[in-house]
């Protein structure tokens, strides 16, 4: 069985009286494992396709199975626990808490599921280990580098050992160099066995990823 089935998946945004199309007829398998970059130009529905692939949002029609189970069936209950349990999302913009320490922030998802209390900096502190910040566990936001602040980030999507890694143009707002840091940190995570997903726009970025999916005007290409 694969981890992700989507068949004939099509979204389509109402905006008033305006139907947005994003997202046309799509059918993407992908397994339990692999490595995939989804590359296509700005609105082709990148970010459409991984919110759907990650549970943010449900398609206007078409099927998802994940792990063999339709999504459309779940309830918001069922879908925020397989959010936090099963996905770990990086942003371009890395979405940290400004105000908390690196610590603090890669510790969050363990407040939301049922880790003991006294497990959850333990398991932040491994995870902080694994990007190669120990030495920052203190450090704020602003007391990082951008790519230190998207390795805090990989980190919080880690800490609750997902099956996949989405990441959404990753690489967006950093150097080539750090960017590639963080690329070269992906791909170990998923052959330490993260399925992992990176949406880009940068051919550099997709040519790594075993496999390439190439997305125009909310079709597969
Ligand atoms: P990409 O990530 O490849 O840049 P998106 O998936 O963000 O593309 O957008 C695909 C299309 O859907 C674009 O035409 C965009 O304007 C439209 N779109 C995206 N999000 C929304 C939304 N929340 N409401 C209405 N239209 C949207
Ligand atoms: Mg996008």
């Amino acid at each position: 069985m694969s981890l992700i089935s989507l068949s004939n998946i099509s979204k389509i945004y109402q905006m008033g009286k305006v139907a947005v199309p994003a997202l046309d007829n799509i059918s993407l398998t992908i397994e339990q494992g692999e490595s995939v970059s989804i590359i296509g130009r700005s609105g082709s529905g990148k970010t459409t396709l991984l919110d759907i692939i990650g549970c943010l949002s449900l398609p206007t029609s078409g099927e998802y199975l994940l792990n063999g189970n339709a999504v459309s069936s779940f309830s918001e209950e069922a879908l925020a626990k397989i959010r936090n349990q099963l996905i770990g999302f990086i942003f371009q913009t890395f979405h940290l808490l400004p105000r908390q320490t690196a610590l603090m922030n890669v510790s969050l998802p363990l407040f939301y599921n049922d880790t003991p209390k006294s497990e959850r900096m333990d398991r932040a502190r491994e995870a902080l280990r694994q990007v190669g910040l120990s030495d920052r566990e203190n450090h704020m936001q602003s007391e990082l580098s951008g790519g230190q602040q998207q390795r805090v980030a990989i980190a919080r999507a880690l800490v609750t050992h997902p099956k996949m890694i989405l990441a959404d143009e990753p690489t967006g707002n950093l150097d080539s160099k750090s960017g590639t840091e963080i690329i070269d940190l992906l791909l170990e995570l998923n052959q330490s066995g993260s399925t992992l997903i990176i949406i880009t726009h940068d051919a550099e970025v997709a040519k790594r990823a075993k496999r390439k999916v190439i997305i125009a005007d909310g079709k597969i290409v």
